[in-house]
């Protein structure tokens, strides 16, 4: 089997009657390029960059970041890179960073929040991009955004440093898409403003389980209620791909759930485009769809969003599978 796999690894992702996706890598840190390429990866779908920040005593310089975007980005070539500026908070602190002891931190000054907070730091990351944006094919996103006040003032933030280099001719992609996480339920359902706005949705779905569940995704007191399956987290999910697709937007999924086995056939009756995951479940997803019929799915997804719990999604599709 392990064979028939690496035959995939540099096939296109194709549904058997013939819709094609993309199948993309979450990595962390650009040592991961090289196993996110061998697996077969058309794409980085979440460079998480939090750990430039971590394990240090102060913050990074614009130099040191741009090194590192520029890496990633020569390395994968024209393959579309999608960079996550700074998602810190909630769990993850910074040792020179002094931050207020928060009662709900992962409901707190986090991510975007944060950074829209410290213009300053956020402007020297979006700079670095910019200016790495030269090396490859780079899509800027933002996380845990909320309201379309914090894309449309980080976007504002970006233009800004795009101008400021232009009158210092300094070279940049003057063409790189932005688009948003979609993690946070107000987000989900305001999709279809959004969709008019971003150039790209990808949908978060660790963080969007556990505020749409109110169900901690740390906490094994509550790890019942944290169901990717449940039909409320289905149904956000369809406006999502749904509006980005009104407006001539793409969308994806760089959350657990878009490598999980039993939810690749749902995603792609809704119609996903891309699906970011570890680079491991990438030539098994790969072939899974290949024997997956699009058409068929998308007969089905009306059925599935009617179900009324996770359990009855699981077996709806588990009999589906087993035909
Ligand atoms: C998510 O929330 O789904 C996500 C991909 O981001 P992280 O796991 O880094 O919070
Ligand atoms: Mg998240």
């Amino acid at each position: 089997q392990k064979t028939v796999l690496a035959g995939l690894k540099d096939a296109p992702s194709v549904s058997s009657d013939g819709s094609k996706v993309e199948l993309a890598a979450n990595i962390g840190s650009p040592k991961d390029v090289k196993s996110a390429l061998e697996n077969g990866a058309e794409a980085i779908g979440l460079f998480r960059t939090e750990f430039l920040y971590m394990g240090r005593d102060s913050f990074p310089t614009e130099e040191q970041q741009y090194e590192i975007y520029s890496e990633v980005l020569k390395a994968m070539g024209t393959k579309p890179t999608v960079v996550r500026t700074l998602d810190i908070g909630g769990d993850k602190e910074l040792s020179y960073l002094d931050l207020p002891k928060e009662l709900n931190p992962f409901l707190g000054l986090r991510a975007i929040r944060l950074c829209l907070e410290m213009p300053d730091m956020f402007r020297t990351q979006l700079r670095a991009l910019l200016r790495s944006s030269v090396h490859g094919n780079l899509k800027i996103m933002f996380p845990m955004i909320a309201t379309l006040d914090e894309f449309r003032q980080a976007k504002q933030l970006l233009l800004e440093e795009q101008e400021k280099l232009a009158a210092e001719n300094i070279a940049f992609n003057k063409d790189i898409e932005v688009g948003i996480m979609v993690e946070i339920p107000s987000t989900a359902v305001m999709a279809d403003l959004f969709a008019k706005e971003v150039d790209f949705f990808s949908i978060g779905t660790n963080d969007l389980i556990q505020y749409t569940m109110a169900a901690d995704r740390m906490n094994e007191n509550v790890s019942h209620l944290y169901q990717p399956f449940n039909p409320a987290i289905l149904r956000m999910v369809k406006m999502v791909i749904d509006a980005a697709h009104k407006e001539g937007k793409w969308a994806g999924m760089c959350g657990e759930m878009a490598g999980e086995e039993m939810a690749v056939p749902i995603l792609l009756g809704l119609g996903l485009d891309e699906f970011s995951m570890s680079a491991s479940s990438i030539l098994k997803t790969r072939s899974m769809i290949a024997s997956l019929s699009k058409a068929e799915m998308e007969n089905h997804t009306d059925t599935i969003l009617a179900l009324a719990t996770a359990e009855d999604v699981k077996n709806y599709v588990a009999q589906l599978m087993d035909k």
